[in-house]
């Protein structure tokens, strides 16, 4: 347990730091423009970058995707900073993207767009969805700790967020995530669950079709 250097890659080539808690498994404010090397792992540097989470959050077109990599982990994820706050605007973790493929189905809507949904008719950003499911949905997560009756073949891992700046990608749908999915929710693939702490697990799909939500 403890604390890992994070390292934000820019799309100039530049990169802010921050660190990463192996407790909650998510990165965390602030961020720095520096960080040493130095023993057997970084450490971010210097003062603090100030933020301004007082602010709302830049528009869309001006968010800028980033690739966000945890020391040692060696499973880099893509995300957003924010500008205007300057800040991370999220997913702080690698695992929302596996919560993203556990809880939502991909589809396109009638003009070609791919959008997320909780079911296969409707998007977060609230548009019907008249395409057939792409591949995307992890089948196996909706049996949480349950066998399921025949074996699922597991899906890929698909980290959409770096289909960021693709024009058939829903950016509201991918934002709507980060709010829907509290980073501190996300079940660890390695961890042995109970199914009461898999229950508390706000919004797992196989909790919530099995009280038939
Ligand atoms: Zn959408």
């Amino acid at each position: 347990m403890g604390t890992w250097l994070a390292t934000i890659r820019f799309p100039d080539g530049t990169c802010k730091y921050a660190r990463y808690s192996t407790v909650v498994e998510e990165m965390y404010h602030p961020l720095y423009a520096e960080c040493s090397i130095g023993g057997d792992r970084g450490e971010v540097a210097g003062e603090p970058l100030p933020g301004r989470p007082e602010l709302p959050r830049s528009a869309a077109a001006d968010l800028v995707p980033v690739v966000i990599d945890v020391e040692s982990y060696n499973d880099a994820w893509h995300a957003l900073y924010c500008p205007r706050r300057a800040l991370l605007a999220g997913p702080f973790s690698g695992f929302h993207r596996d919560r993203m493929q556990a809880e939502f189905e991909l589809a396109r809507d009638e003009h070609g767009v791919r959008h997320l949904g909780w079911s296969e008719s409707t998007s977060l950003c609230g548009r019907p969805l008249t395409g057939e499911p792409l591949v995307f949905h992890d089948h196996l997560a909706d049996w949480g700790p349950m066998e399921p009756p025949e074996p699922i073949e597991p899906v890929e891992v698909i980290d959409l967020y770096a289909d960021w700046d693709e024009p058939d990608m829903c950016r509201a749908c991918l934002l709507t995530t980060v709010a829907v999915l509290p980073e501190r929710d996300v079940v660890r693939p390695d961890m042995t669950l109970t199914m009461p702490d898999r229950a508390r697990t706000a919004g797992a799909g196989w909790w919530r079709r099995l009280l038939g939500r």
